[in-house]
C-alpha cells in the first residue's frame, strides 16, 4: 500500500475503509538470521536499513511491549545537527541528511518540520563558545548564524530579554533544525522494514541470551526460545538489564527524563527555542500543545514517570524565560527513561562475543540520532565493519580513557550531562 495525495483523497471520500494495516502480527519463529531486541526507533531503523541497504529479510525486532511505546513515543522530538566534538557532528549531519529524505524514503508522513532551533546565549563567555560551535557546524557542512540580540527578537519578541540573572544576549540559530513527529517515525520505520520482510514481534520480551563458547546462538523470549545468527541489543533505557544478560556490565546509569505539554493554542512559537542556562527547551507541536522540558531528575531510576521537584524546576525556568507561558495550561506529564554514557555520547560496537552487537547511550538526544544509527547499526551488523560516521562510538573507550566525546564538557558525573 503506498500513500499519495490522490489516494488520501479517495478514502476521504469514501469513509476511510480501505486502509490497512500498516505491519503484519506474525508469531515469532524458531529461527532467524538476526534478532533485534528492541523495537525503539533505533531497533526498527536498523532492522530497515538491514533490509533496505544489505537485502537481508530474515529478521526479527522483538518488542516487550508496543512499538511506539518506549523513548521514541516519549521524546520531545527535536531534531537538529549542531554538535561540536569531531566524532558527533559528522553522525549527527548524516542523521539530518537522512530525516530530509526519510518521508519520501519511507512513503510515510513524519511531519519532519525544519522550523529553525535557536539555542540562546546570556553571557560574552557564552557567546564565544556558541561562535565556535557554528563554526564548527558550519564546517562539518551544515548550517549556524550567529544572531544577536536585536536578531533574536525579531524571531522570539516574546521572550523575557531582561531578566536581571540570565539577560539575553544573543543566539545561535541552525535553520535546518526541528521537530518530526516521533511515533510516526517508529510507525513508518515499522512498516518500511515489515514491507521488507522483517518480522516485527510485539509484546515479546527477552529474559535470556544463549551464548555457547563465545558465540550468540539466540534468545529466550516470554513467547520462547529463538535461535539467531546475529543478534542485536537495541533497548535504550534498559541497555543495562539486557546487556546483563549476556554478562556485560556497562558504563551506563539509567536515569529519568520528563516533558509537558499544555492545552493547544494558536501558533505562537515557530521555533525550537532552547535556554540552556536555565535548563528549559519548548516548540509548539502541529497541534497547538507547547511541548517543553528540562534536565533529568538526577536520581538513577526504571519509571517512565518523573517526580515534582523537577515539575517545579521547568516551570520556573519557562517562566523565566517567556512569562506568557503562565496562562498556558499543562495538559500532561510523562517520563521516559534514559540511557546515560559517562561522556554523553552513545556506543555502536561488537561485544566481546561473536555475533552479539550494542547499540544504546543515547542519553536524551537520541531521537535525531534514529536514521544515522539505523544506519550506522545495519552497517556493522551486515558488514562487521565500523560505518565511518559512527567510527568514534566504541564502547573501549571508556576502559582506556582515549577517544571520549564529552560534547557538554561535563566529565563521568551522569547527572551533569
Ligand atoms: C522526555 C524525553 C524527551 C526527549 N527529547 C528528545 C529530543 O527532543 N530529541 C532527541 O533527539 N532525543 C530526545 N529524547 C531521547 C530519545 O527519545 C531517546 O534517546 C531515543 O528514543 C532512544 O532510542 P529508542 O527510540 O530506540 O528507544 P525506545 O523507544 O525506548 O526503544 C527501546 C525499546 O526496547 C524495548 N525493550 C527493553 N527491554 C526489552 C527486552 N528485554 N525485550 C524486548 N524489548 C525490550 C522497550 O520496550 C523499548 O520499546 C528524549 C527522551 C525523553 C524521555
Amino acid at each position: 500500500m503506498r500513500f499519495t495525495g490522490l489516494r488520501v483523497l479517495k478514502e476521504g471520500l469514501t469513509g476511510n475503509r480501505g486502509w490497512a494495516h500498516h505491519w503484519r502480527d506474525p508469531a515469532p519463529k524458531a529461527e532467524y538470521g538476526i534478532v533485534i531486541i528492541g523495537g525503539g526507533g533505533h531497533g526498527l531503523s536498523t532492522a530497515y536499513y538491514l533490509a533496505r541497504e544489505y537485502g537481508l529479510t530474515n529478521i526479527a525486532v522483538l518488542e516487550k511491549g508496543y512499538i511506539g511505546g518506549g523513548n521514541v513515543g516519549r521524546n520531545t522530538t527535536i531534531v537538529r545537527a549542531n554538535y561540536f566534538l569531531q566524532g558527533n557532528s559528522e553522525f549527527y549531519s548524516h542523521s539530518l541528511k537522512l530525516w530530509e529524505g526519510l518521508e519520501a524514503d519511507l512513503n510515510y508522513n513524519v511531519m519532519h518540520s525544519q522550523r529553525g532551533l535557536i539555542n540562546l546565549f546570556h553571557s560574552d563567555g557564552q557567546r564565544d563558545a556558541f561562535a565556535r560551535r557554528g563554526n564548527a557546524m558550519i564546517n562539518q557542512g551544515d548550517d549556524a548564524v550567529l544572531l544577536d540580540r536585536e536578531g533574536v527578537r525579531k524571531h522570539l519578541p516574546y521572550l523575557d530579554f531582561d531578566n536581571t540573572r540570565f539577560p539575553i544576549y544573543g543566539g545561535l540559530l541552525h535553520p535546518r533544525g526541528g521537530t518530526a513527529r516521533h511515533d510516526a517515525v517508529a510507525w513508518g520505520y515499522a512498516r518500511g522494514a515489515d514491507q521488507r520482510g522483517v518480522d516485527i514481534i510485539q509484546n515479546c520480551e527477552v529474559t535470556g541470551i544463549d551464548i555457547e563458547n563465545g558465540t550468540v546462538k539466540g534468545v529466550q523470549t516470554t513467547r520462547g526460545a529463538i535461535r539467531a545468527k546475529k543478534v542485536g541489543i537495541v533497548v535504550a533505557g534498559r541497555s543495562g538489564q539486557v546487556a546483563a544478560m549476556a554478562g556485560m556490565r556497562l558504563p551506563i546509569e539509567s536515569h529519568v527524563l520528563q516533558a509537558f505539554v499544555t492545552e493547544g493554542l494558536k501558533p505562537a512559537i515557530d521555533h525550537v527555542v532552547s535556554f540552556g542556562m536555565g535548563h528549559f527547551y519548548i516548540s509548539q507541536s502541529d497541534k497547538g500543545g507547547l511541548v517543553f522540558g528540562g534536565d533529568l531528575d538526577f536520581y538513577a531510576s526504571y519509571a517512565q514517570r518523573g517526580n515534582l521537584p523537577m515539575v517545579e524546576h521547568v516551570m520556573e525556568a519557562g517562566m523565566t524565560l517567556m512569562p506568557m507561558i503562565g496562562k498556558a495550561k499543562v495538559l500532561r506529564s510523562w517520563g521516559g527513561i534514559m540511557d546515560m554514557t559517562p561522556d554523553g555520547s552513545p556506543i555502536i560496537d561488537k561485544t566481546g562475543v561473536d555475533g552479539l552487537y550494542l547499540n544504546c547511550g543515547w542519553c536524551y538526544g537520541g531521537f535525531k540520532a534514529v536514521p544515522a544509527s539505523g544506519n550506522c547499526f545495519a552497517h556493522l551488523m551486515a558488514t562487521g565493519r565500523f560505518h565511518g560516521a559512527a567510527a568514534g562510538f566504541r564502547l573501549d573507550r571508556f576502559r582506556t580513557g582515549r577517544r571520549l566525546l564529552d560534547e557538554e564538557g561535563t566529565g563521568a558525573q551522569h547527572n551533569l550531562h
